[in-house]
């Protein structure tokens, strides 16, 4: 690759993975992206993609891996303890997480690693991994070649709220905004951190009827529509996606983090409602790159 950057989708599901025939061409499993940029290796969450992600870096030899968790609910660590690159002396990860004073975060993810959820233990991981807990509420990472990963609190998530992050390398900029519920667009504050990036990574786990509760004709193959309002789940719809896309000026919007509960005939048709708001939608599927150029 020849500057900007490489980005693959290795989960894009929210809340559980759902392998199977209804989900075969996105994906089943949660939310994980493998990123690239300028050759330095970045992970943005551990859900079971990481899993994929991990067998990519392994092939690929020695800088270090740099992993950014937006907050720890168990689809976005849950593949942590199956990472490969965790496991060869060679490697060097380090994680990047919300920590919110004390070590509350830090002993969440070690517990990921001992019995007797895993009978690995600590001293089971064979590559150097250092943890850097993110304390503040925005801030910025200096990693090497002039990457550069910013964060922000958005707080519409339940329990801690979520870390977005943007990513730049080489004028080139993404958007990893997943977890987050807006039912109007982004406040002044949050536009002004996704403003203009080339590509946005949007949560989208709703179809607006099922996030507000309204009985609307099945319509796709499973027919298996969730009752009852989303509303407060800490979710956006594909629409809310796409409103946030227009008044952030962002360069594409790729939809994000799925019911489980939708099969690939549903997501297409998300994906024709979300372009009437923002014709440059697509959706996110396991296994896609897409690049982002110098
Ligand atoms: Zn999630
Ligand atoms: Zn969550």
């Amino acid at each position: 690759m020849s500057g900007g950057f490489e980005l693959t989708f290795c989960g894009v599901r929210g809340s559980f993975p759902v392998p199977g025939q209804d989900t075969r061409r996105f994906g089943g499993n949660t939310s994980s992206l493998l990123l690239e940029a300028a050759g330095v290796p970045l992970v943005l969450d551990a859900g079971t993609g990481i899993i994929r992600a991990g067998r990519q870096l392994a092939a690929r030899g020695a800088r270090p891996i740099h992993v950014f968790l937006s907050h720890l609910h168990s689809d976005h660590i849950m593949g942590l303890p199956f990472f490969a690159p965790l496991f060869d002396p060679r490697q060097e990860v380090v994680l990047h997480y919300p920590e919110d004073g004390g070590r509350r975060s830090r002993r969440a993810l070690e517990a990921l690693f001992v019995p007797p959820y895993s009978p690995i233990t600590l001293q089971g991981i064979r590559a150097r991994l250092r943890f850097a807990p993110l304390r503040a509420a925005a801030g910025r990472v200096a990693l090497d070649d002039g990457v550069e990963v910013a964060y922000a609190r958005h707080d519409s998530h339940p329990c801690l709220g979520v870390l977005l992050y943007r990513v730049a390398c080489q004028g080139r900029s993404l958007v990893y905004a997943t977890d987050v519920e807006s039912p109007h667009v982004f406040d002044a504050r949050t536009r002004a951190f996704v403003a203009g990036a080339d590509l946005l990574v949007h949560d989208s786990q709703y179809f607006e009827n099922d996030y507000v509760g309204a009985p609307r004709a099945a319509s796709g193959k499973s027919g298996r529509w969730p009752k009852g309002a989303r509303r407060g789940f800490g979710h956006s719809t594909m629409t809310m996606a796409a409103r946030n896309a227009a008044a952030c000026g962002v360069g594409r919007l790729y939809l994000f983090h799925y019911d489980p509960r939708y099969s690939d005939a549903m997501l297409e048709e998300m994906v024709q409602l979300a372009r009437r708001e923002f014709p440059r939608t697509y959706l996110a599927r396991e296994g896609k790159s897409v690049h982002i150029r110098r």
